[in-house]
């Protein structure tokens, strides 16, 4: 049995929060966020984290979340009902979550991100489970809070033999917390811990790896491509642990070439690779910088793989990010032998479905190619977006064919 480390407390301390007139409209749809323009006063110590409730400026009950006066972003609602906010709470949100995996996806994988934060209605608390161990990361002060209670009903609500913590990044700045990461339960994770994703085997390294360890967004797209790669050369760019090459080398592909920037992440590459029994397929990992390398290389491909980082981390960097992409797009397009097809993403939350979709087009008539949408990718059904919510669909990918 599994026990947290924590004892759980109570949370009595409330806020009230008036909002200011005409600023109920999207808390009463449902959408998660207030930002401090909307508040017109505060009844409490306006200056601590904490359970708030939120009002119009007629003082009528709206909702309840968490609130925290050093981000913008002052709360993130957790419920419309008049629901304690407790240990029983979270416990419910995330069966709920855990309901929902554990018939769809359980044939599929022991890998899945249980709680999608705002897509599971918890803002702000994101669960990743590999195989026996559960990765938490609590973006804000708020979740932070009951990370106790949190923990404890994860521990309750799973077998898992140990959750860990990677809170780390830009929304804990923002949210004024520094990074937390560490043991929060159970046994520490090994250095790699195996997954196992629609029989394609992958070690996932918790502790040091990108985010939580693993992709787990792009399932359905990697299997997308599986169905394409069969005697295919593939270009897998921005691979990172080589999700995409192990299923086009199972997939039968001909050659397999796997780049990325980063040293580590090519050498679990390369370890995911043998631990499939691809490590003699025709094919290189070499590591470098996509955009150079793109723009130089003579060699064309049947397939090519373009999953960059987030290139917008804030509204103002879209411009610079529209850039960016269009160059990786209209250098990939330009290496695609005729027929060839590119799957091409972008998982930056302000660059919209639709702007991406126009970058993507000026790169086709810059390269002089001919282009067909064979289909809209996303993310897997792990990643639930609330509809109440839509800044949460940050994954867009195109599956495009060259005509000529
Ligand atoms: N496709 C991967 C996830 C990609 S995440 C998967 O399915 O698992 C983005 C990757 O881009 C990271 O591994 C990061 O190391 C890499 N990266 C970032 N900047 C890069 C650059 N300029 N050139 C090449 N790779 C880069």
């Amino acid at each position: 049995m599994l026990r947290p480390y924590f004892l759980t407390k109570t949370f009595d301390l409330m806020l009230l929060i008036y909002l200011k007139p005409t600023r109920e409209r999207p808390v009463v749809n449902g959408h998660p966020w207030i930002f401090s323009g909307a508040i017109e006063r505060v009844d409490g110590d306006d200056q601590q984290v904490g359970v708030a409730d939120v009002f119009d400026s007629k003082k009528n009950w709206l909702a309840r979340g968490l609130y925290n006066a050093k981000s913008q972003l002052r709360i993130r609602l957790l419920t419309w009902q008049k629901e304690d906010i407790d240990q029983s709470f979270f416990a419910r949100r995330l069966s709920q979550a855990l309901a929902f995996r554990a018939e769809q996806l359980t044939g599929a994988t022991n890998a899945y991100r249980l709680c999608n934060g705002e897509g599971d209605f918890l803002p702000g608390l994101i669960v990743d489970r590999y195989a026996d161990f559960y990765v938490c990361q609590f973006f804000t002060a708020g979740m932070e809070l009951f990370k106790a209670e949190i923990v404890a009903a994860l521990a309750e609500l799973t077998s898992a033999t140990g959750i860990f913590e990677r809170s780390e990044g830009r929304v804990r700045e923002e949210e004024g917390i520094a990074s937390s990461t560490g043991v929060l339960a159970g046994e520490a994770p090994p250095d790699s811990i195996q997954i196992e994703e629609h029989g394609n085997k992958f070690f996932v390294d918790v502790q040091r790896g990108q985010k939580t360890g693993f992709f787990l967004d792009q399932r359905d797209s990697r299997a997308f491509l599986a169905a394409l790669a069969r005697d295919r050369t593939v270009l897998n760019c921005f691979s990172y642990s080589g999700g995409f090459s192990v299923y086009a080398f199972a997939a039968g592909a001909k050659e397999v070439v796997t780049f990325d920037s980063s040293h580590p992440a090519l050498e679990l590459a390369e370890k995911n690779l043998a631990l499939n029994g691809f490590a003699d397929r025709p094919g290189e990992l070499i590591k470098g910088d996509a955009f150079a390398y793109l723009k130089e290389i003579e060699q064309k491909f049947d397939v090519i793989v373009l999953d960059p980082p987030s290139l917008a981390h804030r509204r103002a960097d879209i411009d610079a990010a529209t850039g960016g992409y269009k160059f990786l797009n209209l250098h990939a397009l330009r290496h695609l032998n005729p027929g060839g097809m590119l799957l091409t993403f972008s998982c930056s939350q302000h660059l919209s479905a639709d702007l991406f979709q126009k970058v993507v087009f000026g790169a086709a008539v810059d390269a002089g190619k001919k282009v067909t949408i064979v289909r809209r990718l996303g993310h897997s059904i792990d990643h639930p977006v609330s509809l109440h919510h839509p800044e949460g669909d940050y994954l867009k990918g195109l599956a495009l064919r060259v005509i000529d």
